[in-house]
């Protein structure tokens, strides 16, 4: 982490090593202040951020492809959200919607009601994080089918919560030791391509099998996917998968409920992923990119399965807070106004090429995948399929040494994934990238 500087990764926006002697005091403070548990990717203390970069108390500016895990799609101070956000808190922070309601909460439902997919009926109730929303879907699945066994697959990640590290395929650090986990929760296997080498019937036909071997499936509530997988790996199931699925729920009675928390809001090149292959899921859950970085998540579905809950079952003290619903309207605004779906599919078609280029050059890359500016490079030892953790750790710390934000993921930490703000100039995206490349060749030929 504080290796120096070297002729390759010099560039005019570091002043110091990263982190420099600044964000090194503030992180000794932080040990004795706070708990242990709480990681930082980089711990380069942040002082301002736009543009892309972000500024570290040593004053290097950081080109920043990571967007604090998918959220600051419109940028880190995307004026539309800044201005709705001082504007609002200007009016008042909070009163509860459940005490007395106010209309940006009403406006952020009809918006969402609006954007996700299929032109069926919805209702919206709004939460604070992805985690509350995904435990929210589930909720309101069980209520509306009277059954509670709940479907999830290998590699997922759904949060943090008691019920939602249920759902958590990774042990550690996600669950390890904060059991014992909800019940009624079934893990059967997803779609993996480069792995298991199925078409996305045949992986759903296993799926399928599993789940009425050991439940039949009239009592399955919910299936709960992320139409691309996030923390599990940027594991995008073969096409067909997710359509299989889908169909699947609606012969059985089931709650098809898609995680969108990670790749909704123009992430993959369309509002929502599960727009790519065309599937309409009853309940979506959403968070991260909603709201500019403010802490908005919402749960988004057919009228008569959210309007099955009674008045009262369902809220929460902050959810769906004035100031968080101004700055969700303002990002969705930027989101339409700049067109991002659009910018991601550039990003995407910027980034792909060269990273298949660079797996074609280095040997050390088992997978280049990705849609719009959800993409991801999986390093294996050279001509296998094992991963290789080890290499990939060694080349994100060579990133962030270059003031580069990268962050990896995978259940086998061997994936490198980059999340740009959709807002990102071209030339930080080249630079960013090249800096990933140098790291790349230089751990390939060590
Ligand atoms: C991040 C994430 C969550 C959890 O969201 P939090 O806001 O961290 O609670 C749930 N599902 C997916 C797919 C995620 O990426």
């Amino acid at each position: 982490m504080l290796r120096r500087m070297t002729a390759t990764t010099t560039s005019s926006r570091l002043r110091t090593e990263v982190p420099g002697p600044e964000s090194r005091a503030l992180h000794q403070r932080r040990t004795s202040a706070v708990a242990a548990g709480v990681g930082s990717v980089l711990p380069a203390y942040v002082t301002s951020a736009n543009g892309g970069l972000l500024t570290d108390a040593d004053g290097n500016t950081l080109i920043d492809l990571g967007s604090g895990i998918a959220v600051t799609n419109v940028g880190h101070a995307a004026p539309a959200v800044v201005e709705r956000v001082r504007e609002q808190a200007e009016r008042f922070t909070h009163t509860c919607f459940m005490v007395t309601p106010y209309e940006g909460y009403v406006e952020v439902c009809e918006t969402l009601n609006q954007l996700t997919p299929g032109d069926h009926e919805k209702r919206s109730v709004l939460f604070n994080s992805g985690a509350e929303a995904v435990e929210n879907a589930v909720k309101i699945a069980r209520v509306a089918t009277g059954r509670q066994a709940v479907v999830v697959f290998d590699h997922a990640y759904h949060g943090r919560t008691n019920l939602t590290m249920a759902l958590t395929a990774k042990s550690v650090p996600y669950k390890h030791g904060f059991g014992p986990f909800a019940p009624e929760v079934y893990r059967v296997p997803g779609s993996y391509p480069c792995h298991d080498g199925l078409t996305g019937e045949q992986a759903a036909a296993a799926a399928i099998d599993r789940i009425e071997k050991q439940l039949g499936g009239d009592s399955v509530a919910a299936v709960v996917i992320e139409p691309i997988q996030g923390e599990g790996g940027f594991i995008e199931p073969a096409p067909g998968f997710l359509s299989a699925l889908s169909r699947w729920c609606t012969a059985n009675g089931a709650v098809f409920v898609a995680d969108e928390v990670q790749t909704g809001f123009c992430r993959t090149g369309a509002w929502f992923a599960c727009e790519h292959e065309d599937v309409v899921p009853d309940l979506v859950a959403t968070a991260k990119g909603i709201a500019g970085g403010l802490p908005l998540a919402a749960v988004t579905g057919r009228a008569e399965l959210m309007d099955a809950v009674p008045p009262g079952g369902l809220g929460g003290t902050y959810g769906g807070n004035p100031i968080a619903c101004a700055a969700g309207l303002g990002a969705i605004e930027t989101m339409r106004t700049e067109n991002l779906a659009d910018a991601a599919r550039s990003i995407g078609d910027m980034v792909l090429p060269r990273l298949r280029a660079l797996a074609e050059e280095t040997g050390v890359i088992g997978d280049v995948r990705g849609r719009g500016a959800m993409l991801a490079v999986e390093f294996v030892r050279p001509g296998t399929h094992e991963p290789d953790p080890d290499i990939t750790k060694r080349i994100a710390t060579a990133c962030h040494a270059a003031g580069v934000v990268v962050l990896t993921c995978g259940t086998y930490g061997n994936v490198v994934r980059l999340l740009p703000p959709l807002t990102l100039p071209a030339d930080l995206l080249d630079e960013g990238l090249s800096a990933l490349e140098t790291a790349t060749r230089e751990e390939a030929t060590r």
